[in-house]
């Protein structure tokens, strides 16, 4: 099974990555992991990536796309993959389909995780941790019994800068400009599966599971 995951920070998807690769025998190819791992193991593609991360530019779309080829030729994959993070953009989806069928493969399933923006809103500007012991708390679901002081060791409180309102609403409009494209593009293909993720971690599992097992 080769599967895409996305979904808008904050939806949970790192949560439903852990359970899927706990569950199911297949590798969670992130691309930050990715690039880490091509530059440390020095492939062509890592050599190139690197150059262009050591002087603090942007990798271009082909050496992405080159280091995603050569990780999914890598044995591990030959079950299928459970890839978070790209493709980004559809000129990267296309590349990846044209690479998959290089290798007799395709996307079986893109999973989307939906959670409506007013929640990832309260999920991520209400999100609040202790300088101190780095416990996490929300203000709107999970408030400290004091504000501003930790619970476990009386610390102070404070707030990501990614996480500040206005941060929080710029990701959120950035995440949904660059993904329409993407959603449209394997919603045609009539791969694209949404999955409420405004649930228990587990409900949402359970939803992830049934389409999995589908395949
Ligand atoms: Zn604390």
């Amino acid at each position: 099974m080769n599967i895409i995951l996305m979904g808008p920070p904050g939806a949970g998807k790192g949560t439903q990555a852990e359970f899927i690769k706990k569950t199911y025998p297949i590798p969670h190819i992130s691309t930050g992991d990715m690039f880490r791992a091509a530059v440390k193991q020095q492939t062509p593609m890592g050599l190139e990536a690197k150059k262009y991360m050591d002087s603090g530019k942007l990798v271009p779309d082909e050496v992405t796309i080159g280091v995603v080829k050569e990780r999914l030729a890598e044995p591990d994959c030959a079950n299928g993959f459970l890839l978070d993070g790209f493709p980004r953009t559809v000129q990267q989806a296309v590349a990846l389909d044209e690479i998959l069928s290089g290798m007799n493969g395709k996307i079986d399933l893109v999973l989307n995780i939906d959670v409506p923006d007013d929640i990832l809103f309260d999920r991520m500007a209400g999100r609040v941790s202790c300088e101190q012991c780095k416990a996490v708390y929300n203000t709107k679901f999970k408030a400290p019994k004091t504000e501003g002081i930790c619970d476990q060791c009386g610390g102070s409180l404070i707030q990501r800068a990614d996480d500040q309102p206005e941060t929080v609403k710029s990701r959120l409009e950035v995440y949904h400009a660059q993904t329409a494209p993407l959603l449209d593009y394997y919603s045609h293909k009539g791969n694209l599966q949404n999955v409420d993720g405004n649930r228990d971690v587990n409900v949402v599992f359970a939803d992830v599971q049934k389409l999995m097992e589908a395949l």
